[in-house]
């Protein structure tokens, strides 16, 4: 994992700061901790602001599975592990810095007698780093849990598939099937409809369609396979059919699920943020304002530990906007620090 050094991170004895370090601790306007498209993009936002930022990233991006990057302008196809490797590029370009760890505690900071300061984070990571933090994004992103089918995980990015937009258009008239293992299969089977004519939806022992949704399926030609899925075959490393526990094989080529999106949140509870689950039942998210504000002042959140559907772009958007905004708290801070130096002149 790459580390770069630095470049004007502000170290305890060369810059006054509120929030008291630790002595050997170093001190940086922002640290970004996860660095996906939000992370990474925040962290470009507010190195060209000129904010000193440390990105901390365990490289568990969630699209590394994934062949290229779709729908993300001007850069269809690109490896996810590119992507990655260019935005950190872009963020060294501007004084940022990477750390290739993963953080394992947060919490506010305190003085050498242990009273709180008021402002700021401490953060260590797995490999004994220890940094301070005046204001703290979280881009962590989530992990999908998958389905408990045996060589569906192996599958997982390439024929195993969940999104139709990062998907859709490489298995275009296939024969898709659609695992019913989430609260929105059916939506899903109709969903993918669009890009094949030829989808079954496996209910796995799950609960029948409602009449509505049967009428649905059959209007668009969804076949419907109640039994339980037992495994998955493939040749030639690729999927070829869904086996069902009674036995029977339905050949397809690639396969949706519906995994449960688990936002990575234990750093969020650790500082005592609010989370919420998703309102279809997706899975859980951290809470924040529009801005990206947690309901913890000083903590931000961008990208999907946030926003559990947001793709790559809308990840980076996020992560420009929040970035902006800790910017500008950042700066009402510093307003208000000199309006009072000011005044007691
Ligand atoms: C198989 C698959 C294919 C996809 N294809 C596409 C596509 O083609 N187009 C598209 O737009 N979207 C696609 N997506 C969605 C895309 O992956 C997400 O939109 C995007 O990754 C969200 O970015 P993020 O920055 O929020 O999180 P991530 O990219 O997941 O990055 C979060 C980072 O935070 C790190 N992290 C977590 N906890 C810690 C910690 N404690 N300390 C340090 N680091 C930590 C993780 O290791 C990870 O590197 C796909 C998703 C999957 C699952």
């Amino acid at each position: 994992m790459d580390q770069s050094h630095p470049h004007h991170p502000h170290h305890p004895a060369d810059q006054p700061d509120p929030s008291s370090p630790q002595p050997g601790d170093l001190t940086y306007d922002v640290v970004v901790v996860g660095g996906g498209a939000a992370g990474l993009s925040a962290a470009v936002a507010l190195g060209r602001a000129r904010r000193t930022v440390l990105v901390v990233d365990a490289g568990q991006q969630r699209n590394l599975p994934a062949a290229g990057v779709r729908n993300v302008l001007t850069r269809d196809g690109l490896s996810p592990a590119e992507l990655v490797r260019l935005g950190r590029e872009e963020v060294l370009r501007y004084g940022g810095t990477v750390l290739g760890a993963s953080v394992e505690s947060v919490a506010p900071s305190v003085t050498a007698s242990g009273t709180a300061t008021g402002e700021g984070f401490d953060l260590v990571a797995d490999d004994g780093t220890r940094v301070r933090a005046r204001r703290l994004l979280l881009a962590t992103g989530l992990a999908d849990e998958l389905p408990d089918v045996p060589g569906l995980r192996e599958r997982w990015g390439t024929d195993v598939l969940h999104c139709p937009y990062c998907h859709g258009w490489e298995v275009r008239d296939q024969v898709i099937g659609v695992l019913a293992s989430g609260p929105m299969a059916v939506h899903q089977a109709l969903l993918f409809r669009q890009w094949s004519q030829h989808i079954t939806l496996f209910l796995d022992g799950r609960a029948a369609p409602t009449a509505e949704e049967a009428e649905q399926l059959a209007a668009r030609g969804v076949a419907v396979v109640p039994g339980a899925v037992a495994g998955l075959e493939v040749h030639d490393d690729a999927l070829a059919a869904v086996l069902l526990a009674d036995g029977a094989r339905h050949a397809v080529q690639a396969l949706v699920v519906g995994p449960r999106f688990s936002a990575r949140t234990e750093l969020a509870r650790m500082l005592g943020v609010a989370t919420a689950e998703h309102p279809l039942g997706l899975g859980t998210s951290v809470t924040t304002d529009e801005t990206g504000l947690t309901s913890v002042p000083g903590v931000w959140a961008a990208g999907n530990v946030s926003d559990l559907t947001a793709q790559v772009a809308v990840a980076a958007a996020r992560g420009l906007m929040v970035g902006a905004a800790i910017n500008a708290d950042l700066m009402a801070a510093e307003l208000r620090a000199a309006v009072d130096s000011y005044r007691s002149r």
